[in-house]
């Protein structure tokens, strides 16, 4: 087999077959009434047909390099769409097949795989843990959930889970967003799902329902349930193979018949036999019950709870691209390196400066440039600098508005450079570790250029504005057609999953 087509077989089957996020290829839910052959009473039992070829599954399943896709494919997912990764994932797989390759590779070289894909630590971490397996557990991967946590860094909670019980064959749960969302629905757990009597529950829970046989079949296939069908908007109750156990399902019926003989006339004539959500035996000081009222016209999205949003950190920071005429006659622009650790680390950017809430921004300009003087070795006033416009990039924890500014420099001026300063042509930082906020700043400041140019030689040149702004706007990945990575999958394996005990803490739960 190919390294390729190992490569994309690993990843149809990791990104494919597991995949929350609205990804499987060609699994299906399917539901059937039969007895146990565990000896369980039943009422349903619920089955997930996955498709892949044994014969895939077995090789990659006992070999490192197994524990290396899903090690990956973890780490790129976390936050992030799996169409989004998939092409990150092939190159980097086909760059580094192998640990010890990952290991040998420079941080800007990684940096440089990551960018475009965000949360840039979990690259940096990927390579560290790399790292830290050759040198220090002499090749060997960790092989249990708690070594997992400790020795692999950047591996929380829910990955080493997930990592634990797909790659390892380890009997844990892999709590995950879909997991919240379907375990909150099913326990009917109204308390804040982030709260730690939450978490601990929901952990718990899954530890328990966890299939012994098949670890990891099993968290897919509720990672998988909670991307196809317990979805956050519009539920598909109706299709849903464990409706049968889901107590929030119950609570809408019994609020929706309620309502119905309200309306007849009929109330409390005959009542429910469903037991509802305030039933709980600890309704009061139960730390999973609801502490909000019910919405009916939600129904069953009335979970999981969610605390109140922090709002996003504003900030503003001021950042100048600084032109010089390169060598070849094409110009080039100069980019500095942000500080190994914190947002961003590593990554390459315009010379920018955060903008302090108190100081003006003439002293911000001024202090710019006294920045930008000291990496190029010579003296730059701020009255050089043109303004360009504004542009605002959303991190997940910050509204970061980009105060953009150019200035052009004189030959002579850009001969000396300091150690975190290159030079790149425009090519080349298309093709660098840079954000997509850089890139943002970028566009807008080649579409200036256009403009200007436009106004000045007074002629229609707008036909060449595009050009600029799509070469560096084709980096994005909306026209990923993740469907034709699809393999050919013929043999299907079934996974049971059809014992919901109760909890025992509140009897409802
Ligand atoms: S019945 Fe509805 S709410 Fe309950 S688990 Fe299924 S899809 Fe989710
Ligand atoms: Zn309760």
């Amino acid at each position: 087999m190919t390294l390729l087509m190992l490569c994309c077989c690993a990843l149809s089957f990791s990104a494919g077959t597991t995949r929350r996020r609205g990804s499987c290829r060609g699994g299906l839910w399917l539901r059937q009434n039969q007895t146990s052959t565990s000896g369980h009473t039943e009422v349903g039992r619920c089955f997930l047909v996955f498709t892949f070829t044994a014969a895939d599954t077995i090789y990659l399943k006992f070999s490192l390099l197994f524990f290396l896709l899903v090690w990956v494919s973890e780490i790129m997912l976390q936050q992030t769409q799996v169409a989004t990764v998939i092409d990150y994932y092939n190159k980097w797989m086909k760059r580094w097949p192998t640990v010890q390759d990952l290991a040998a590779a420079t941080l800007e070289e990684v940096n440089q795989m990551w960018a475009g894909l965000g949360y840039y630590s979990r690259g940096k971490r990927l390579h560290e843990g790399a790292q830290k397996v050759v040198s220090e557990l002499r090749g060997q991967m960790p092989r249990t959930v708690n070594s997992l946590l400790k020795q692999l860094p950047g591996v929380g909670r829910y990955t080493a889970g997930a990592i634990g019980s797909i790659a390892l064959g380890q009997v844990t749960g892999a709590v995950d967003g879909n997991l919240i969302r379907v375990l909150c629905r099913l326990r009917a757990i109204g308390a804040d799902s982030t709260s730690p009597a939450v978490t601990e529950a929901l952990w718990s829970l899954a530890n328990t329902l966890v299939d012994p046989e098949r670890p990891g079949d099993f968290n897919q296939a509720m990672m998988e349930l909670g991307a196809r069908v317990c979805t956050p908007k519009g539920p598909l109750c109706s299709q849903c193979p464990v409706q049968s156990h889901c107590h929030s399902h119950r609570k809408v019926h019994v609020k929706q018949e309620a309502n119905s003989r309200k309306l007849l006339g009929k109330l409390d004539k005959k009542p429910s036999v469903l037991p509802d959500i305030e039933d709980c035996m600890n309704s009061g000081t139960c730390p999973l019950c609801p502490s909000e009222p019910w919405d009916d016209e939600l129904g069953v999205q009335n979970f999981p709870r969610k605390p109140a949003k922090k709002p996003p950190r504003v900030e503003r920071t001021l950042t100048c691209v600084v032109i010089r005429a390169g060598e070849e006659g094409e110009d080039e622009y100069l980019l500095t390196q942000r500080l190994n650790k914190g947002l961003l680390a590593g990554m390459w950017e315009f010379p920018s400066l955060l903008q302090e809430e108190k100081s003006s921004e003439m002293k911000q300009k001024k202090a710019l440039c006294a920045e930008i003087s000291k990496k190029l070795g010579t003296r730059l006033t701020d009255s050089l600098l043109q303004h360009v416009g504004e542009v605002v990039h959303i991190f997940s924890h910050i509204h970061q508005t980009y105060v953009v500014h150019s200035v052009r420099l004189k030959d002579g001026d850009s001969q000396t450079q300091t150690e975190n300063a290159q030079w790149l042509s425009k090519s080349a930082l298309q093709g660098a570790a840079v954000s997509t906020g850089v890139k943002k700043v970028f566009i807008l400041f080649t579409q200036s250029v256009c403009v200007c140019v436009c106004v000045c030689v007074c002629v229609c040149v707008c036909a060449h504005a595009p050009c600029c702004v799509t070469e560096v706007s084709c980096t994005c990945r909306s026209g990923l057609d993740y469907h034709s990575q699809k393999a050919d999958f013929s043999i299907a394996s079934v996974v049971n999953y059809s014992e919901f005990p109760v909890c025992d803490i509140t009897g409802l739960h």
